[in-house]
């Protein structure tokens, strides 16, 4: 007779080691995506726009595509340690995401170099950054560039842990983990303690945003950080009450007590 492992709920938060590791690791990724993107830059020859662009667009793209499937591995590793570490049954394979579609990523980088182009200063509808010089608007182009291919690649890893936890029949949710360096809407978004199920919301990040997902099996209970806890409890005291001016206000109370470095 086979004994019976006790079923012992195992804990789990936003600040286990293994989520701030695994965050870290995404976020190594997009330093070396970004330093990839920054060395594109020569592709675009301001007097050739029209024939160099679309150059430098395609080549962005395979960088988006190459990065996307190493943070979509990274995201697979680390949710089958988190598996076995929640010591659930049964085999489960991550399915790695697909790159994002073409379109997708040749629009956001049209958005990002939209300011190169050479407009009629007496046109209403040329921006203020249309009037910088080229060499301002190059490096202004391609900041965007490197954002947008952050968050390309970065929700390549979320999306896969979001997928795999729709899929596995052993995970119940997923949450919300943040740096100590995070945003304060990106904050706000952990302190709801959500553990978010099978075809629910979808992950809300912004350009530059390091936050991860952090799946939750059965068995496991899901329990905010000390940090977290204590963004929560600024929230509620100082930003909770003033509907509509709730961000703006959980952002000071933040910087106040020392929870925005940077500021
Ligand atoms: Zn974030």
């Amino acid at each position: 007779m086979r004994m019976r492992r006790p079923t012992v709920a195992t804990r789990v938060s936003d600040g286990d080691p293994s989520a701030s590791r695994h965050r870290g690791a995404q976020r190594g990724l997009t330093r070396l995506l970004t330093r990839d993107v920054r060395g594109l830059r020569r592709i675009i020859i301001p007097s050739r726009l029209e024939a160099t662009v679309p150059d430098w667009i395609a080549a962005v793209r395979a960088l988006v595509d190459q990065y996307g499937a190493a943070s979509s591995t990274l995201a697979s590793d680390y949710y089958e340690a988190e598996r076995v570490a929640a010591r659930v049954t049964g085999r489960f394979t991550v399915p790695l995401l697909d790159a994002p579609p073409d379109e997708q990523v040749e629009s956001s980088l049209r958005w990002a170099t939209k300011d190169l182009w050479p407009r009629d200063p007496e046109d209403p509808a040329t921006t203020e950054a249309q009037l910088q010089p080229m060499s301002v608007r190059l490096v202004q182009a391609e900041k965007k560039a490197e954002a947008v291919a952050q968050k390309l690649v970065a929700d390549q890893g979320r999306g896969t842990v979001q997928e795999a936890v729709r899929r596995d029949r052993q995970a119940v949710g997923w949450a919300r983990t943040a740096a100590l360096g995070a945003c304060a809407f990106c904050k706000m978004l952990v302190t709801r303690r959500a553990v978010y199920t099978q075809e629910s919301a979808r992950f809300q990040s912004h350009d530059g945003c390091h936050c991860g997902a952090v799946p939750v099996f059965k068995g496991q209970t899901f329990e905010l950080s000390d940090h977290a806890r204590e963004w929560e409890r600024l929230y509620r005291e100082f930003a909770a009450p003033h509907s509509g001016d709730q961000l703006r206000r959980f952002r000071l109370a933040l910087a106040e007590h020392g929870h925005l470095p940077g500021l």
